[in-house]
């Protein structure tokens, strides 16, 4: 095959490919996509704003970097004053100012537990995804096992449903309650 491209042609078309791939969510909304489901972004009536909202699925994915929510850090148990936050094998704490990056580590920790709590209350799924598990060599695994949680999601949602039409005299012997939801 013969390269037909200048030089620079073919930095700008290789930093265009390299560029594209490197932000993970962005790698899992194609390949979504690309299977067939179809999201919505940063919703802002869903709580903790997740990355990607699946609403038929009733569910939140975030796709979160592994340095910056502390992916394998271990957060203190409540009441250990002198618990020692160590760093994992995808989050390495700065030795300088590990005081503040271990703070902001865990502060972001806390929040993302609050918001996956919420959203668990209100009856949705949450997916973590991490950056870790989107290299070339995992991604296709990992989306597989989301794609494995979606479709139990929708299910559950499904088992849970009211017989959506039923004819008059089924509808008839149905318990009251189930009428009107
Ligand atoms: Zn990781």
């Amino acid at each position: 095959m013969t390269d037909t491209m200048t030089p620079e042609q073919r930095h700008r078309c290789m930093s265009h490919i390299k560029g594209s791939g490197t932000k993970p969510e962005l790698k899992v909304r194609r390949w979504l996509w690309s299977h067939g489901y179809r999201y919505r972004l940063n919703v802002k009536s869903v709580p903790g704003k997740p990355d990607i909202v699946l609403r038929t699925y009733r569910t939140a994915i975030f796709v979160n970097g592994c340095f910056w929510h502390g992916h394998g850090v271990a957060e203190p148990p409540i009441q250990d004053s002198g618990f020692k936050v160590q760093s994992s094998k995808c989050c390495k704490i700065p030795t300088t100012n590990r005081e503040f990056w271990v703070n902001k580590i865990r502060r972001n920790q806390e929040r993302d537990r609050e918001n996956y709590r919420v959203l668990q209350e209100n009856g949705w799924q949450v997916i973590v995804v991490w950056e870790c598990q989107l290299t070339p060599k995992r991604l296709e695994h990992t989306m597989r096992e989301v794609e494995l949680l979606l479709n139990e999601k929708m299910l559950s949602l499904y088992r849970h449903k009211p017989i959506p039409y039923a004819t008059e005299e089924e509808a008839c012997q149905l318990p009251m309650a189930a009428e009107g939801r």
